[in-house]
């Protein structure tokens, strides 16, 4: 099962709690770091034959749509899923060693990116930013 916190942020998005979201969110919130599709399917599947690749990707798709799930980059190429801790437009951190990705919450952003908008005279709609780099760890 998924935990609590991640149980109730799919309900605040509107969402209910199927046994397929809650399976998937539990696989990805297990996971250390980003999953492939293909692992990600793989692993669901070894705790459940019954649900096919369809039914993954579906649920996927809505666990993305209710910001539970991001998508992010891995080293080395094709991007990964990734359960996050945190709700909200956020950033995200990512270890170019070890594949751990950190988030990077909005509110150490704001200020540069407000610094921006006024130096350069524009109007920022959206920032999205991913630094790329050696985790704590890895160091
Ligand atoms: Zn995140
Ligand atoms: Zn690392």
């Amino acid at each position: 099962m998924a935990s609590d916190s991640v149980r109730s942020r799919i309900l605040a998005a509107g969402q209910r709690i199927t046994p397929q979201r809650d399976l998937v969110a539990e696989v990805l919130e297990q996971a250390d770091r980003p999953l492939s599709a293909q692992e990600l399917l793989v692993a669901v599947e070894a705790r459940d034959r019954r649900i096919g690749r369809a039914t993954v990707f579906r649920t996927l798709q809505s666990l993305q749509e209710a910001g539970i799930v991001q998508q992010v980059p891995r080293p080395g190429g094709q991007g990964g899923y990734l359960l996050c801790a945190t709700s909200g437009h956020h950033h995200h951190l990512v270890c170019q060693r070890c594949g751990r990705v950190e988030d990077l919450p909005e509110e150490e952003v704001a200020a540069f990116v407000g610094a921006v908008a006024r130096d350069h005279g524009f109007a920022v709609d959206h920032a999205s930013f991913e630094l790329s780099g050696t985790c704590a760890a890895c160091r």
